[in-house]
């Protein structure tokens, strides 16, 4: 199901109950139901979808309406603020700051959407007037180097990275030293994936961390990830604590329930979406711009 499926869905599915002639308490019982299975199949974790049939009939209390209230209107609001905190895990990311050497870390899986997202964030930064750059510490993967390289050419962005160093620590260390003595602002780090999420990616990932020192690590999130977004998100939380979580990919099949739902099980704020494969596909995110632009 598709992102915008998902939104009609839950569109419908209250604009039912406030159009119908019936606008009893088994109608409303019937509308959470609908929204909720709707929310399950776009992948969205269980337990939030179970928290959020309590929060909305919380909200409304639907016995307890006075008759004159605009029902509409309070089951509507219920719906949207329910449907917000999902995707707002009440924590500000950080902010890079202008005039100092700001590290930021990918970290994700092999083929997530990485390198053409650190380019993104590269080109993102770079348009709004900090002094940026990118380096490719993805040792593992044959041509990642390239891939950086043509996506940094085409942006116009400094890169740096190695086809003869294969240890990743000692690229992304160089990098990252090189670029902060030529007082570069965003200094974008892309790290390789594997293919699952195993120990060798993990500490790798951590000496990487530790080398590099990174004010903001990056989770990427592939949005057709599923239900095991959760354990993913949970593990490369505490192998690398990652503090922002982009969603790669919100233009595809996937309606991004899973990955939306790492927000959750890792309280951690998503600050961008990818919406294509070009350097510009790339929108903020805002948990409640996100929710009124679903429900259209
Ligand atoms: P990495 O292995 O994590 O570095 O992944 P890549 O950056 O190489 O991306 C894998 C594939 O996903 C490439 O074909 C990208 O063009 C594609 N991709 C990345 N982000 C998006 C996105 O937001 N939308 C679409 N449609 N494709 C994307």
């Amino acid at each position: 199901m598709v992102l915008s499926d998902l939104g009609r869905r839950i569109n419908s599915a209250v604009n039912d109950l406030t159009r119908s002639a019936t606008l009893d308490e088994k109608a409303f019982d019937g509308m959470i139901k609908e929204i909720s299975n709707a929310l399950v199949e776009a992948d969205v974790n269980i337990k939030l979808v179970s928290s959020l049939r309590k929060q909305i009939k919380t909200a409304v209390k639907f016995n307890e309406l006075p008759a004159h209230v605009n029902k509409k209107r309070i089951i509507q609001k219920a719906v949207f603020d329910a449907l917000v905190d999902i995707v707002n895990p009440h924590q500000t990311p950080y902010n890079p700051k202008k005039g100092k050497s700001n590290v930021i870390m990918f970290v994700g899986l092999q083929g997530a959407g990485k390198t053409t997202t650190c380019t993104k964030l590269a080109r993102w930064y770079q348009a709004r007037g900090f002094k940026t750059c990118l380096v490719c510490a993805d040792t593992f993967r044959a041509g990642a180097f390239d891939q950086l390289k043509q996506n940094a050419t085409k942006a116009k962005i400094p890169y740096y990275g190695s086809l003869t160093q294969t240890d990743p620590v000692v690229v992304a260390r160089d990098g990252v030293e090189k670029f902060k003595k030529e007082k570069f602002e965003i200094i974008i780090v892309d790290t390789s994936g594997r293919h699952h999420q195993e120990e060798a990616l993990f500490s790798e990932m951590q000496d990487i961390q530790a080398a590099v020192k990174p004010q903001q690590t990056v989770m990427v999130l592939d949005a057709s990830i599923g239900q095991a977004a959760e354990a993913q998100s949970r593990a490369f939380k505490d192998a690398a604590d990652f503090g922002a979580i982009i969603i790669t990919k919100t233009d595809g099949a996937a309606a991004g329930g899973g990955a939306i739902s790492a927000v959750a099980a890792t309280h951690t704020p998503i600050v961008f979406i990818g919406t294509g494969e070009h350097l510009l596909d790339m929108e903020k995110f805002n948990p409640e711009s996100f929710v009124s632009k679903l429900l259209g």
